[in-house]
This record gives structure tokens, sequence and C-alpha cells, in this order.
């Protein structure tokens, strides 16, 4: 396993992190409990959960991603051997059943929704902090224009660092970090950080996968000048990458399948484009699933990979995509897809 700094952190993390939103949803807990114990006997020490968590979020399963790990590590004993990031949820459609719709982050907010996390992960601090998007009116989540609009509140980001700074403090939180994130909002929180003296935030979680580049522009110069590491998440773009949904193909108990609301992948221009990534891999003799993950994996300004697996099968595919190099030849074809079609599916 590689390991990488997080952020201006003495944190090594993994370069691959592991995703664990499926849990509660598509898995069970036994097989939630058997992904963390592969996944840490190949070394990795890094787990992203969301107290919105499993997806698509419903009232009935909130929370049950981050309890498996709960009941994994009060039946491993091992807190010490991983690295926990989980997020607050912010304002959004369909969420009420979090907080009674109470996810500005302000401190009464980010205190109860920690305590929530806390008590289902079963420790006493979280090593990795996220606000899992902006609480105020921007673009993300596949929205590429930012439109103007009006705003109940101006942004707060100073009294957000203030009450993150106060769990700090408390010893509950020992970093944060952003997640669906404009490089304003990555800018103004360092500014806010080095005025205030105040926790600078130490890493990012946006999506980054070959049908979705739009982080190298603006947000990877703020990652490497400012040692804010992007931790990428759908790498294989909701197993898209892997080709097994090509021809129209809906594999029985895939997400795809499943869930008619996953849609940000479906594009037709993503199509093609996943057809060429596909065919490009197979020409090379490549699993498409390991050159999509190598591919980030491999990027300069990520921090580390967040995978996800339904099977152990896809889990060992996955976490096997590190040893895999890329050679220029395979690079070169994918920056030549890449251009003919950029950003196919933000
Ligand atoms: P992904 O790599 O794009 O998709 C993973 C899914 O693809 C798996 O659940 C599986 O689903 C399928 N798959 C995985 N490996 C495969 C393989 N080798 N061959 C074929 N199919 C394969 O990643 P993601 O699940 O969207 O995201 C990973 C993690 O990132 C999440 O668990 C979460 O921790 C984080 N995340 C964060 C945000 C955020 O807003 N911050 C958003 C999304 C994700 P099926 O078996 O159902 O096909």
């Amino acid at each position: 396993m590689e390991y990488r700094q997080l952020g201006r952190t003495d944190l090594k993390v993994s370069a691959i992190c592991l995703g664990t939103m499926t849990w509660g949803e598509q898995n069970t807990e036994a097989e939630a409990h058997a992904q963390l114990d592969y996944a840490l006997a190949q070394g990795i020490n890094f787990i992203d959960a969301a107290e919105m968590y499993p997806v698509p979020p419903k009232p009935e399963t909130q929370g049950r991603t981050e309890a498996y790990i709960g009941s994994w590590l009060a039946a491993r004993g091992r807190r010490d051997d991983v690295i926990i990031a989980t997020k607050i949820a912010g304002p959004g459609n369909g969420l009420a059943h979090i907080r009674n719709g109470r996810t500005r982050f302000v401190e009464p907010t980010i205190r109860e929704a920690l305590e929530g996390s806390l008590k289902r992960l079963r420790t006493d601090y979280v090593d990795l902090y996220q606000l899992h998007w902006p609480d105020r009116r921007t673009n993300f989540f596949g929205q590429l224009g930012y439109t103007p609009a009006e705003e109940k509140y101006p942004p707060h980001i100073e009294e957000t660092l203030t009450a993150l700074a106060k769990l700090v403090e408390e010893g509950k939180i020992r970093y944060i970090g952003l997640s669906n994130e404009t490089p304003w909002g990555v800018m103004r929180f360092l500014a806010a950080a080095e005025q205030l003296g105040l926790p600078r935030v130490v890493s990012i979680q946006n999506p980054y996968n070959l049908l979705n580049r739009t982080f190298e522009v603006g947000l990877a110069e703020i990652s490497h000048r400012e040692q804010v590491g992007l931790l990428a998440y759908s790498p294989l773009a909701f197993g898209m990458l892997s080709g097994k949904y090509l021809g129209g193909a809906r594999p029985a108990g895939s997400r795809i399948t499943l869930y008619s609301r996953f849609t940000r992948y479906l594009k037709e221009e993503g199509q093609r484009a996943i057809a060429e990534y596909v065919a490009l891999a197979r020409e090379h003799g490549l699993s498409p699933a390991q050159m999509a993950l190598a591919y980030v994996t491999s990027r300069p300004f990520v921090t580390s990979n967040i995978i996800g697996a339904t099977s152990m099968t896809q889990l060992e595919e996955n976490i096997a995509s590190l040893s895999l190099t890329l050679s220029e030849e395979v690079l070169a074809g994918i920056e030549a897809i890449h251009t003919r079609q950029p950003n196919p599916c933000p």
C-alpha cells in the first residue's frame, strides 16, 4: 500500500480510501465488516462515511453506514488502525429527516450532527470531519455554471470555522475537510483560518473520474499550492467506467439498474466516451475498471482515491488497481479521448 500525507497534517492515509455509502442499502452489516477486514488486511487505513449514508438517503436507513462501522470497531477494537472520515449533511431536498431540516453549518447544528456520528461510530473522535456540500447557494453536484441567486443568509464561513474549531479543541475532531466545494469556497476557508488563527481545511472531497475532470480547472492548483489534496469520489462514475452498462445493459442488482434517480453518468456523450475508454483498456489488455481507477490514483493532486464496492470481487479488483502503472501510450490514449470529449458528465 502507498501512503500519502493528508494536507499539512502528520497523518498518512492510504492512496485508496474505502468508501462506504452502499452499506445499509446494497450491503448488509456482515458484508460491510468483511469489506473492512479485507481492506485493512490490504493496508487500507482510511474510511469515508457520512451521517446521511447509506444512499439513496431515506429516513428509515439514515445512519446505518456509520452504525456498521461502529459495530465493526466495537467487535475488532481497531480504532487506532483506522483514519475515519465522516460528514455533516448540508441543506437539501428530501433531507428533512436529518435534524428536522436544520442543516446550516452553525454551532448547534454541527455539534448535534457530530454527536450523532460519534455515537453511531462508537468512538470519541473523528479523524476528518467534512462539510458534505456547501450550505450557501453555489454550483456543485454536476452544475457547471454559476448563477447568482437570492440568498436567505449570506455565506458565513468564519462562523462555521469557529464552530468547528471548538470541536477540534474539545478533541472530538482531529482535522476538517470540505466536499463538493468550489475554488472560491476553499480559498475563503483557507483565508479565514489564516486571519482568525483557526484550523485549516486539510482536504477536499469532490467527484473525479475519466468522465469528469472538472477538478483540474481551478481546484487542482489550490490542492497543489495549499496542500489541500483531493479525496476523489466516484472514480468509476458509479461503476459505469467498468463498461458493464455498455449497449444499454442493466446488470441485476447494480446501482444504475436499481435506482432511477442516479442519472449523473447517463448522458449520451458520456456513453460514447465510456465506450472509447473501455476499448482503450481492452486494446492494452487492461481491466477498464482498473485503468479508470489507476488514472485517478496517479494524479498528482489526489491524496486518496475513494473506491466503492458492493462485492468482494469488486473490492479485490479495485484495491489491486494500485499495482497498475499506466504506460505513456495508455495515458496518451486517455488524453486523446478526453480532448475529443472533455468532461461529458460533470
Ligand atoms: P464509484 O467507484 O464511482 O462506484 C462504485 C460502484 O461501482 C460500486 O458500488 C459498484 O456498484 C460498482 N463497482 C465498483 N467496482 C466495480 C468493478 N470493479 N466492476 C464493476 N462494477 C464496480 O464510487 P462511488 O460508490 O460513487 O463513490 C465511492 C465513495 O465516495 C462512496 O462510498 C462515498 O464514501 C464517497 N462519495 C462521496 C460523495 C460526496 O458527495 N462527498 C458522493 C459520492 C460518493 P454496483 O455493484 O451497484 O454496480
